[in-house]
């Protein structure tokens, strides 16, 4: 399988987010299950410019070894980059708790760091979240998070990711304890608060580019599940204040009742118009 909410869990960590083109097909195939995760360090130096530099290697991997090399990315400023959907040469030779060879059974996180233990406070607020939300996607206990030291074969063959002990951070992933900083969204992200119940309207500003899109994203609860709500149409108008898109609501077998974030494509439009019901607030995410 190809890992559809690999996107939705990133963003939950409330850190920005990076798509990788692409990602939703890359891999050796699909995964066969997904029942945990392993950490790693990168062990690109230091000295390497930007948020993420081993980016282009873990997507297209070396020489010896064709990529994707891992599912996800953790960069210096906790930023996440989704790279791989499907499975990906993280970790060799291997085996956790009775699964074997784990690549196509655990998503890898390669996360920016030179090996000599240095992590980025982002990283370390930022790395137990992500492991936190990846296990709650799956629906798996954090004993089913291990570094890589844990699970190669033979043992001692790996020691990563330095610095980043398996038992603190599953016990930082059960307790985040470090306030998010405000960092720059990826996506402009707002929220509505209905008034009530009832039908409302939410007008909502978005560039006029060819990828314009709102997602509507219903809260989760605290079991995980989401509250229902209902969105009734999406009137767009482009910057020549001409109509533009088709109202989703006008297509056959639309269905108004969201039980989890769907993205409207409104290409071109400058502004929207969202018709909704819900009872709680929620988030929309303008895109483009
Ligand atoms: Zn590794």
């Amino acid at each position: 399988m190809y890992v559809p909410w690999l996107v939705d869990a990133a963003r939950s960590t409330g850190y920005p987010v990076v798509e990788v083109p692409g990602w939703q097909t890359r891999g050796h195939g699909g995964m066969r299950v997904v029942e945990g995760v392993v950490g790693h360090h990168t062990a690109t130096s230091d000295s390497a410019p930007g948020d993420y530099p081993s980016l282009d290697i873990v997507t297209n991997g070396r020489a010896d070894l064709a990529g994707p090399l891992c599912n996800l990315g953790l960069g210096r400023s906790g930023t996440v980059y989704v790279v791989a959907a499907g499975c990906a040469y993280h970790a060799g030779a291997s085996r956790w708790l009775g699964f074997l060879d784990v690549n196509d059974e655990f998503l890898g996180i390669e996360a920016e760091s030179a090996g000599a233990g240095g992590w980025t406070d982002a990283q370390r607020d930022a790395y137990p979240r992500l492991v936190a939300a990846l296990l709650r996607y799956m629906s798996r206990g954090l004993d089913r998070y291990a570094g890589h030291k844990d699970v190669c074969l033979p043992v001692g063959r790996k020691i990563d990711p330095v610095g980043i002990d398996t038992d603190w951070l599953r016990e930082r992933a059960a307790n985040p304890t470090v306030t998010v900083p405000q960092s720059v969204e990826i996506l402009e992200r707002i929220t509505v608060t209905p008034p009530d119940g009832g039908e409302h309207t939410v007008r909502v500003f978005l560039s006029g580019s060819p990828g314009s899109a709102i997602v509507v994203r219903p809260r989760l609860g605290g079991d995980g599940s989401s509250k229902p709500m209902w969105v009734g149409g999406i009137l767009a108008w482009g910057s020549d204040h001409a109509g533009v898109g088709h109202n989703p609501a006008q297509q056959p077998g639309y269905d108004a009742r969201l039980t989890s974030h769907r993205r409207y494509d409104v290409p071109g439009a400058v502004w929207a118009d969202v018709r909704y019901s819900a009872a709680e607030p929620f988030e929309i995410d303008l895109v483009g």
